[in-house]
Order: structure tokens, then sequence, then C-alpha cells
């Protein structure tokens, strides 16, 4: 037996997430068999469990898009018993039953090596939102822009994404400037790197199609009027990465920055992103961000906590990254 979260939908109880004992019958195809020793809570876990997002595509369902674990059993041939490994995306905890569970089992193709920089609860500290950081400054450098550039935007800057990408560029010499509907995590912010902290609430409403020039690139976590907003500031010739939609999906925007001022909009997507990126970002992460920081970032719950605790991420009250342990 072992102890996973089950959401599931039904038309008696409608959609429901619980904490449940399976057995190794409930666990689904797969080379390789993981005792999971930690995973996390992304934004996409908490759409999942607070059933606010459609992002469960079969029920019943494990979420937990990230896991850390030793595999306890592989058909796969660069995978054998004992092995530390992570895994990030794929559909995992939407389709394919995830990591906020005792054990998982899943495609020898999914996982990469737990990167020797890194313990199994430091690389869930990570987790999809610090690796979706690193891609989205991976973007910003392979579209030229080097710290004497200019400033650097980070939008949604308390968050999970946020948060490691304002410790990234900041170690690697940016000037950051985040923005928090927060102003109680401006030390925080601060602590991490930041050089200023703006309001969120500049970027959130309709604006211009074109603004003052103040970016040389953003990380934009937000979406919708944010990102317009962003886009509309950034100098000329700078780069926005988009990668999320914690104020919504919509994008009303004009043209205006892209075919006036050059800018470029890189979308990020680290849920089907190929190997070679991953394993490219995993080791900039073991050089780029200070583990140091990783503490501060994070805090750390049980498998139990994790329903709770999806809600209030959600709620927008959690700061950083939250770790499930999930053997307690
Ligand atoms: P978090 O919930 O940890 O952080 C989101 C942050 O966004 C909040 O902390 C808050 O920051 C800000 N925010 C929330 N609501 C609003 C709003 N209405 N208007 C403006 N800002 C708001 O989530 P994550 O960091 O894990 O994820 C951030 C986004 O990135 C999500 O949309 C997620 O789906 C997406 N994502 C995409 C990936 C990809 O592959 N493209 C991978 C990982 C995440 P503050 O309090 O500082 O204002």
């Amino acid at each position: 037996m072992y102890k996973a979260i089950v959401i599931n939908k039904t038309e008696a109880e409608g959609y429901t997430a619980h904490l449940m004992d399976l057995d190794d019958g409930d666990l689904p195809e797969g080379d390789v068999t993981v005792k999971v020793a930690y995973s996390t809570l992304n934004y996409k876990d908490g759409l999942a469990i607070t059933g606010k997002g459609p992002v469960v595509r079969k029920f019943p369902m494990v979420p937990g898009i990230d896991l850390a674990g030793t595999v306890m059993a592989s058909t796969h041939a660069d995978f054998k018993v004992g092995d530390a490994v992570v895994l990030n995306g794929w559909g995992v905890g939407e389709g394919h039953p995830g990591g906020l569970a005792q054990k998982a089992r899943l495609k020898g193709d999914w996982l990469v090596p737990l990167p020797a920089a890194f313990k199994p609860e430091q690389a869930m500290a990570i987790g999809t939102a610090g690796y979706t950081a690193m891609l989205c400054v991976m973007a910003l450098e392979r579209h030229g822009v080097t710290p004497d550039k200019g400033e650097i935007l980070v939008t949604g800057a308390a968050g999970g994404v946020g948060s490691v990408a304002v410790a990234i560029l900041a170690k690697l010499g940016y000037t950051v400037v985040a923005s928090t509907g927060r102003p109680s995590e401006g030390e925080y912010l601060k602590t991490l790197g930041a050089a200023e902290i703006v309001d969120r609430a500049q970027f959130s409403e309709p604006g211009r199609p074109l603004g003052k020039e103040r970016w040389a690139g953003a990380v934009d976590t937000v979406g919708s009027h944010t990102l317009a907003n962003v886009c509309a500031t950034t100098r000329y010739r700078g780069v926005v990465t988009c990668c999320g939609l914690a104020q919504g999906m919509d994008f009303p925007s004009t043209v205006a920055p892209f075919i006036l001022r050059g800018v470029t909009l890189a979308g990020i997507d680290s849920v089907m992103a190929p190997k070679a990126d991953r394993l490219e970002a995993w080791s900039r992460l073991a050089t780029d961000l200070d583990v140091r920081k990783l503490d501060l970032i994070t805090h750390q719950i049980g498998l139990s906590e994790a329903i709770d605790a999806a809600g209030e991420l959600m709620a927008g009250k959690i700061r950083g990254r939250v770790v499930v342990d999930v053997n307690r």
C-alpha cells in the first residue's frame, strides 16, 4: 500500500481531492517505478487539486507535476534500482498519475538524473517553477539580453517562478526589478537580489499600445493586461519571456511593441521541453542559483497538508515554493 492524493469527479460528489491508500495495482503503465521522496506544489497543482482550472484530463488522478525519488524497479536502459531521479512535467499529474504520492510509475524517457549539486528536497524546492525560471533566463540570454543592457522586470515576483527568477538573474549580475502585489514581501525580494520593488497594480489595468521604454528584458508569469503593459514599456529590441497566466490567459495587446520597437516575445513551455533543454536547465541551475537562497524561498509540508496548501496557493497567499514530504 502507498499513500497518494487522489482527485476524482463523480456525479454524486462532484470534484473531490482526498488523501487515500492505494496499492500497486493502481500504478499505471511505465518502465520505471520510483519511490517518491519529495514532491511540490506548483500553480498547476493548485489548479488541479482545487478544480479551479481544467488541468486534470482523466479521473481518478494523482496530482503532482514534479517528483524526486529513487528508482525501485526499471526495465529502461538508462535507469537502474537505486538511481536518484527527478521528473518535471510531460503531462504527469494531468493525464498520468503524478508525484503527490509515495510511489509513481513513469516512462524512463521522462526522467532526468538528480543533479549531484542538489538533494532531492532541493530539486523539489526548485521544481517545475524553478526550472521554468531557468528556461526564461536561458531565453533572455539566447536573444542577446546581457546584464549591461539594462533592467529586467520579473512579474509575480513573490510566487514560485518569480522568486527563483529573481534569485538567478541577480546572481548572474542583472539589475532586477520585482513586481508584486504584496508590499510586505519587499524585504524578501530584496534579499533574493531585487534592486527595486514595484507595485503590480501599475501593470494590471488596460494600458496604451506603447509607453515609456524601460525594460531590457522581462520574465512574465502573469499574462493578460500585465503582459500587454510589459511589452508596451519594453525598450527597443528588448525581450519579454512569457510563461504564465496568474492574472489571465488573455493577451490584450497591439502589434505596436513588436513592429515599432522590435520587441521579441519569447514563449516558454516547460511541460514538453526536449530532454536536451531540461538537462541544460538543470545543469545551469546547479551553477547559477545560490542554493542558500532556496531555504529562504521554500517551506516544507507533509502530504496530508497539500490539499489545504493548494487552496492557499490559489488565493495568492503562499510565498515562493512549497516542498511536499510525501512520507509524512
Ligand atoms: P505562484 O502561485 O507561486 O505565483 C504566482 C504569482 O503571480 C503570485 O504569487 C502573485 O505574485 C502573482 N499573481 C497572482 N494573481 C495575480 C493577479 N490576478 N494579477 C497579477 N499577479 C498575480 O505560481 P507559480 O510561480 O508556480 O506559477 C506562475 C505562473 O507560471 C502560473 O500561471 C503557472 O501556470 C505558470 N507556469 C508555467 C509554466 C510553463 O511551462 N509555461 C511552468 C510553471 C509555471 P505577487 O504576490 O508577487 O504579486
